[in-house]
């Protein structure tokens, strides 16, 4: 018998199962498998000995019993997403409103009403700016499953219904084969834009036309098989199971309560929307004339007219009642997005680092500088990822495994990577030096974000900590957080009484930080 005539194993089955899934819905595809993500109500610190199936189904009573506010998920947006604060209040919103529905159509059936139309939502903007972030850190919080794709993959083959019924059998996937979560869960569909007839006025482009007509009843309500039917080994999966004497398990999946989000650059779209401002005779939007305003602003003033101008069927543009537009980001905004976000890819690059026992620290004007290099990519916050990625891989290569243990990623690090690895591998020891002096520098400016005075060593002062932290085998952190993590307090009334911007630490001081008190009321320290 040949290898070609063999049967094949259920595992070489599920993997051509698998490549055929990827080969349909594109490498674009990707999920957030249940559990990833921090959740409300799913606490670490719980210590239990549950097992996952008792752990899935608290999840999902914690989602189905949804009692978040808008303010709330607000509140846990602003923790990752920088910016886009009126994205970030409408999805809130929209969210609750469409998770409250759900629960009140579960809670009874008078409750489900015919007429209500679904908060599906059409998110517009540049690349790299969020609308995944901002779906997927909702789907997290929620806790439901969420799967992205791009929508390019299905007007490529004309052909819909089977693929997009995939995406639903992909969430119940990411529900740990639990239809019921899935059936709350979220589908993003990107490019959306690409399936529009542009304009309206082209109309050869059918097949855009035709996913448009083929989205429309899954949009809103229809039944999906929970099982594909080139699905051959789940499907033997239940006849056994059924033959074991087991009950059938549900088979289809209701798309009812899936909450839709397509999002698009929808590029051009600003000339419909200038056109109509300006037709209107709707002179003034926010103090400017239709003429002055900017990408972003005209966005703000989408309405469905510009969407079928678009070349959008009516029909569907009217499934996604709820337009958001996100801004593009400022360099400003990438500094914030590295600094705060606590999404931020910062976290990962160190993490990285430290993966090979190195500490790594960058410096302010090392992160302006990749902000503002990553602004002229015009690829939003991704061209953070690129600039990092690229200015950081030869030092990823060339250090781990050597002697170096910390590394100060400065501005000339950026702007010149190769240089400032040959200086750095010639002179290491330099490195350290900026590198402790750097932590002295940052200790002072996060303890004024923490207590609202800042400390400021003097020459002296940060050389002594310096050396003192190496003796007692402590990072300069550590050290100085030793010496005065614990008075915060007492130091900013001792500031305040002083009169000072800042307090300024000698090596007197360090030695004995009461004698510093005396000094500072006295002013006599930089005596
Ligand atoms: P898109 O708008 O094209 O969907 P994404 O949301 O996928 O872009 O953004 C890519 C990555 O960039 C995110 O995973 C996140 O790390 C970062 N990012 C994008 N926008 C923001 C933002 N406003 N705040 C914080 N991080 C962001």
């Amino acid at each position: 018998m040949s290898d070609k005539d063999k049967p094949r194993s259920p595992e070489e089955i599920q993997k051509d199962l698998q490549d055929f899934l990827k080969d349909k819905l594109g490498g674009q595809v990707f999920s957030i498998p249940m559990g990833s993500g921090e959740m409300p109500g799913s606490s670490d610190e719980s210590g239990g000995e549950e097992s996952p199936e008792d752990e899935q189904n608290k999840r999902k009573e914690e989602a189905l019993k949804f009692s978040l506010t808008p303010r709330q998920v607000k509140e846990h947006l602003d923790r990752f997403v920088i910016g886009q604060e009126q994205a970030k209040k409408a999805l809130s919103v929209a969210v609750c409103d469409h998770y409250n529905n759900v629960k009140l159509s579960l809670q009874s059936e008078e409750n489900q009403r015919d007429d209500y139309i679904k908060q599906n939502v059409i998110l517009l903007g540049p690349t790299g700016v969020g609308k995944t972030y901002l779906i997927r850190t909702i789907a997290q919080l929620v806790g439901v499953p969420f799967v992205k794709a791009d929508i390019t993959k299905f007007s490529e083959t004309g052909y819909v219904g089977g693929d997009v019924d995939d995406l639903v059998r992909e969430l119940v996937r990411m529900a740990n084969g639990d239809i019921e979560l899935a059936e709350h869960g979220i589908i993003f569909l990107d490019e959306i834009d690409k399936i529009a007839s542009q304009g309206g006025t082209l109309g050869k482009d059918v097949s855009g036309r035709g996913v448009q007509t083929g989205l429309l009843k899954l949009l809103e309500d229809t039944e999906v098989n929970a099982r594909s039917p080139n699905d051959i080994s789940s499907q033997f999966q239940e006849m056994f199971q059924m033959r074991s004497g087991g009950k059938a398990a549900k088979r289809t999946v209701c798309t009812r309560h899936i909450l839709f989000v397509v999002s698009g650059a929808f590029s051009g779209m600003e000339e419909f929307i200038k056109k109509r401002l300006q037709k209107g005779n709707i002179g003034f939007v926010s103090g400017k004339d239709s003429d002055e305003l900017d990408r972003d602003e005209l966005f703000g003033q989408v309405t469905t007219q510009d969407f079928v101008e678009y070349g959008f069927e009516p029909e569907f543009i009217g499934r996604l009642p709820i337009r958001v537009s996100l801004n593009s980001l400022s360099s400003d905004d990438l500094f914030t997005i590295l600094t705060t976000s606590e999404g931020s890819i910062l976290n990962q690059h160190a993490r990285n680092f430290d993966g090979y026992g190195l500490q790594v620290a960058f410096t302010p004007e090392a992160l302006e500088k990749v902000s503002q290099i990553a602004y002229d990519e015009r690829t939003g916050a991704r061209g953070l990822m690129t600039v990092l990625e690229s200015r950081l891989r030869e030092f990823k290569f060339h250090l781990p495994g050597g002697d170096l243990q910390k590394l100060l990623i400065t501005e000339k690090v950026i702007e010149d990577p190769e240089k400032a690895l040959l200086e750095l591998i010639e002179n290491p020891q330099k490195d350290v030096e900026e590198f402790d002096r750097f932590q002295v520098r940052q200790f002072g400016i996060d303890y004024e974000q923490r207590f609202g005075v800042r400390l400021v060593l003097d020459d002296s002062a940060t050389t002594m900590a310096i050396s003192l932290a190496k003796e007692l085998d402590l990072t300069v952190e550590g050290y100085l957080e030793n010496v005065f993590g614990k008075h915060g307090e007492f130091l900013k009334k001792i500031k305040e009484k002083a009169g000072r911007e800042s307090l300024l630490v000698t090596p007197q001081v360090l030695n004995n930080p009461v004698d510093g008190v005396d000094l500072w009321l006295r002013g006599e320290e930089d005596s």
